[in-house]
């Protein structure tokens, strides 16, 4: 296994395998959606499977497939199979918006997909269509029964802002009272495809801050070594809670995780903007030794934490987050 310049092993890949989306959801872009790529400049089926499996040699074990959608990609199913059969590759999730996944769960637990985040930032059908611009909070929540009842641990990731969905903040913890789930609120981050929203930016210590008035018995978990949560049980519930200090960037002293974008760009910070293009390099080069070069070069070089990333850049944070895969 590959160990980053700060002694890191390097061993988890994100993937976003498309830039496209079916929700606008306003923390993420804007109503009327990016400047989308051509096609030709996202890596292809088989560019991906290349790249992962040269990973795969590296020490990479765990990938999670994000994006954009995931499944609006036609060749998900198709692409998730590849990947799973992979040597070396021990762990695929997912992250998804839950639109149009509930029908494929039976075959994300045929393929042994280890676990989904599923993002719901509220329950309230109103709050939803305000947040994401969509109607479709009910195929979300469909998406969550199969998930359930196909038995695939699953986590639901909100993000919270103040003044937004605060208020759903304490429904979505009573989901954790008689699921097995893992809600999880986030930090905002400025990856909005304008810039940052101070004025709504909520803490993860005002969140654990505001569910332990409700929930008193709040008490911390273990977390797992390279969680970006920090994990709490309630006293009498089946699921937990967590928060994700995503903009605080407190859990980057033992981040183990590399990004690639759509277009290939990898990422060895989410807040770095990029430091090695992928794909024309799986474009132009046959030989696998001189790509897990550069790969080994671009991970031994890695910023110390999320600070430092950003202050390298050549410019501010913009960028959506569906350009990332978060
Ligand atoms: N479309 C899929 C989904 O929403 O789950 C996968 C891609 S989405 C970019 C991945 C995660 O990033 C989602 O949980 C989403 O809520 C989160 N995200 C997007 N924009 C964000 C922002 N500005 N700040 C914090 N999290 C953000
Ligand atoms: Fe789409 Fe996910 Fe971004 Fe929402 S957060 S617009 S679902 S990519």
């Amino acid at each position: 296994m590959i160990r980053d310049n700060h002694g890191r092993p390097i061993n988890y890949l994100r993937l976003a395998v498309t830039d496209r989306c079916n929700l606008r959801c306003f923390y993420c872009m804007p109503e009327e959606g990016i400047k989308f790529l051509p096609k030709p400049h996202l890596l292809t089926f088989e560019e991906m499977v290349r790249m992962v499996s040269i990973m795969a040699e590296m020490g990479i074990n765990k990938v999670r497939i994000t994006g954009g959608e995931p499944f609006v990609r036609k060749d998900m199913m198709q692409l998730l199979q590849s990947i799973t059969e992979l040597n070396g590759i021990e762990q695929v999730n997912i992250t998804t918006n839950g639109v149009l996944t509930a029908p494929l769960v039976p075959e994300l637990k045929a393929l042994g997909i280890s676990s989904v985040n599923l993002s719901l930032d509220t329950l309230d059908r109103q709050r939803f269509i305000d947040m994401t611009r969509r109607d479709e909070l009910s195929s979300v929540l469909k998406t969550l029964d199969a998930l359930l009842e196909n038995d695939i641990k699953t986590k639901i990731n909100a993000v919270i802002m103040a003044g937004k969905n605060d208020e759903d903040i304490i429904p979505m913890v009573k989901l954790a009272k008689d699921l097995p789930v893992s809600v999880r609120f986030i930090e905002e981050m400025p990856f909005n495809g304008s810039g940052i929203n101070k004025e709504a930016f909520m803490s993860h210590t005002r969140i654990i801050d505001m569910i332990r008035e409700t929930y008193p018995s709040l008490h911390k978990l273990q977390d797992e070594p390279n969680s970006t949560s920090y994990n709490y049980a309630i006293n009498d519930f089946k699921g937990s809670v967590g928060v994700i200090a995503a903009f605080s960037r407190t859990f980057c002293g033992t981040c183990n995780r590399i990004r690639v974008t759509p277009t290939g760009t990898l990422k060895t910070c989410l807040y770095d903007d990029g430091v090695m293009n992928i794909r024309d390099l799986l474009r132009s080069e046959n030989d696998n030794g001189v790509i897990k070069e550069k790969l080994y070069t671009a991970f031994t070089n890695r910023a110390k934490d999320g600070f430092e990333a950003e202050s390298l850049r050549s410019a501010e944070v913009t960028e959506s987050m569906t350009t990332i895969g978060g």
